[in-house]
């Protein structure tokens, strides 16, 4: 049986992921400090004897013992919001918890997967992206401590390859949705639906043209799985092509939900991309992956999942009163 280690075991998709290897026949150690994450994405694996977790940060020192044969490196705040809450950490995820990981990967000879991020391209020039675009990050923006993160995590996870001979991957993810994202995460499909299921208008931030591309979590992960196995150890862009304004989203949801509320404009936040769209012809290419499910399938089985969701969670406030959110 093969072992694998998830970070960020507790999060959105590490959660997904825990689910996947174990199906696959995975033993699975689970680490998450669940800073971000929730340990209810994990209840229902916790009775299985092939599931272990670990409370601890992952930017410290981290040993798990016996062999490993894979690590996938998803420990990281992964909204805007978090990173103005918590930026060292964010920065000290994407860094030091990516070094203890390649390094961790090293004495037990396994092979890595890290999780970079379309904010690796910052607010793009170039559009779609293609994974030989450098980027235009600022690094003393609000999103530098997430983005510059992930660069260097690519850089260092790169560096391992070259010079150890580790087998590294290094993945490119796109904005993701479906069940478990954390619903007051600030994000914006989680905020759209939480303010329609609370009866509260629509935050559309700036004019809403703004673009993004949402890839149904399922896909993701198919993309991920498919990665791991194969022998391509440079960035791959996983996304759903599938490109839309904030505002055309704002409108599928307020369809999707029957909300009688409206859309209300907000100061748009400081260094927001304005558009964004995967190239993904690599991941067809070396992976035979694209996206399957729809936007409104996928929707719509997240809307369904948001749905069932206790009071207590859909009216916590967490980020949803922020006051440093920093705009321009
Ligand atoms: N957004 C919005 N209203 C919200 C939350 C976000 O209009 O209540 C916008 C945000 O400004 C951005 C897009 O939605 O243009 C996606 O934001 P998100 O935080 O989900 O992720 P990003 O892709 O910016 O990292």
């Amino acid at each position: 049986m093969p072992r694998i280690l998830i970070t960020g075991a507790a999060g959105f998709l590490g959660s997904h992921l825990c689910d996947r290897f174990l199906r696959e026949g995975y033993e699975v150690i689970g680490m998450d400090n669940l800073i971000t994450g929730d340990l209810r994405n994990l209840e229902h694996v916790f009775p299985k004897k092939e599931f272990t977790f670990y409370n601890k940060d992952v930017s410290t020192f981290i040993h798990v013992p016996g062999p490993l044969d894979y690590i996938l490196h998803f420990a990281s705040p992964a909204s805007p919001i978090d990173y103005l809450k918590i930026p060292i950490q964010t920065l000290k995820v994407g860094s030091l918890g990516t070094h203890n990981c390649l390094g961790l990967a090293k004495a037990k000879n396994a092979r890595i997967l890290v999780a970079s991020t379309s904010e690796v391209y910052g607010d793009p020039a170039v559009h779609p992206q293609t994974e030989e675009y450098w980027g235009n990050v600022n690094p003393v923006g609000p999103r530098g401590v997430y983005d510059e993160a992930k660069r260097f995590q690519e850089a260092m996870t790169m560096a391992y390859h070259t010079y150890h001979g580790l087998e590294t991957r290094i993945i490119r993810i796109f904005n993701t949705y479906g069940p478990r994202m954390r619903l007051n995460d600030g994000r914006v499909l989680p905020a759209f639906i939480g303010q329609a299921l609370r009866g509260e208008d629509l935050t559309v931030f700036g004019d809403g043209s703004q673009t993004r591309s949402f890839c149904y979590v399922d896909d993701l992960v198919e993309g991920i799985y498919r990665l791991l196995h194969s022998d391509y150890p440079y960035p791959v862009n996983i996304g759903n092509p599938d490109e839309i304004t904030i505002l055309q989203f704002a409108e599928e949801i307020i369809k999707l939900t029957g909300t009688k509320q409206k859309i209300v404009h907000k100061p748009l936040p400081k260094d927001d991309p304005t558009q964004r769209q995967p190239d993904i012809t690599k991941a067809k290419q070396i992976l035979g992956w694209q996206p399957k499910v729809s936007r409104a399938e996928g929707l719509a089985i997240t809307y369904a999942a948001f749905k069932a969701l206790p009071k207590d969670v859909l009216y916590k406030q967490e980020h949803r009163d922020f006051e440093g959110f920093v705009r321009k």
